[in-house]
């Protein structure tokens, strides 16, 4: 087992977001990952590797040139404090009020893909069983050509891509935060080398409403190869474990090369930014039920903005995946 993680993150520290007609505090600080990277630092000392190198057109594996251009010059024209709020839709190329430029978005956010691409190199060259990405911004709700949801590239996507760059194998991605990823699903809508997974909650009531429903299965190639689970607010464990146990068994049947799993912790009972109530023992069984497929395994931080409840989650769902 390797821990990637790379301290840089704490450059990165959006202040504001537009919710529902006010500024109110940006929730995507650099506090929500410390408290779990410093247990687990406490716990597995030796694991912990810092991100490598990649050249930046690796971006284009799942990016739309244009947008890659585009983050780049808005970032750097934007003054060093200042945060810019995307005015206009589709031309902005941000969805949403909550994702604000930084004169450092685009760097930061390429330290947290490089991050990705990093552990995908680990389960390449090394005989890990699993790798665990300690990294923010958070990447599952940026697709092809836009940013959002406090996400600027796509983590777990470009890693699924830098995969099958090197080996064509077929790729399997479980997406377990609590808000759908509209990004990779679009990312892969197509394609039936990579199966998409997502529980979630429901989102005719929960970000990023676009996405998310039963009905939305692939297209062409990929019909078939994209599965949403959309749940009610308010359930726990009883009803999730169900549920991850139908995903488990689908993706037993996929039989994937490698299994990436996205995985936010704002399910947490004590993350207000989701309205699941999973508890530590849960994600102990999540990573135990994980930990049954035989496949290697990469796990990417997504959402998770309750630090206690991160870092519960997270010494949980370890402790699963090592039964
Ligand atoms: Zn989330």
């Amino acid at each position: 087992m390797k821990i990637v993680y790379d301290p840089r993150h704490v450059f990165y520290s959006p202040k504001q977001e537009f919710d529902r007609y006010k500024m109110v505090e940006n929730p995507e600080t650099p506090s929500r990952l410390e408290k779990s990277i410093n247990l687990l630092k406490l716990k597995y000392p030796k694991n912990f590797v810092n991100s490598a190198d990649f050249p930046r057109s690796y971006l284009y594996l799942a990016h739309d040139p244009d947008y890659i251009m585009w983050l780049k010059s808005k970032s750097k024209e934007t003054e060093d404090g200042a945060e810019y709020f995307p005015k206009v839709f589709g031309y902005d190329r941000i969805f949403d009020n909550g994702t604000p430029i930084l004169n450092n978005s685009f760097e930061m956010a390429w330290i947290s893909a490089k991050c990705a691409l990093t552990g995908a190199k680990i389960l390449l060259e090394d005989p890990e069983d699993f790798v665990y990405v300690g990294t923010r911004p958070p990447g599952h709700h940026a697709g092809l050509s836009m940013g959002g949801g406090y996400c600027y590239m796509n983590n777990v996507a470009l890693a699924a891509k830098y995969l099958q760059s090197k080996t064509n194998g077929f790729i399997a991605i479980l997406d377990l935060d609590f808000h759908h990823g509209n990004g990779t699903q679009e990312i892969f809508y197509n394609d039936n080398s990579v199966l998409y997974i997502s529980i979630h909650g429901n989102p005719s009531s929960h970000f990023p409403y676009v996405s998310g429903y039963e009905w939305e299965i692939g297209e062409d190639e990929g019909k078939g190869y994209n599965i949403n689970f959309p749940l009610e607010a308010g359930i726990g464990g009883n009803v999730y474990l169900r549920v991850l146990e139908k995903c488990i068994l689908e993706i037993d049947d996929y039989d994937p090369d490698f299994l990436l799993v996205s995985f936010g912790s704002d399910t947490h009972e004590l993350d207000r930014m989701g309205t699941f109530n999973l508890k530590g023992n849960d994600y102990a069984e999540i990573g135990r039920m994980i930990n049954q497929l035989s496949v290697k395994k990469l796990i990417v931080q997504e959402g998770g903005y309750n630090a206690e409840g991160n870092a519960d989650a997270i010494d949980n769902l370890f402790y699963g995946l090592s039964r």
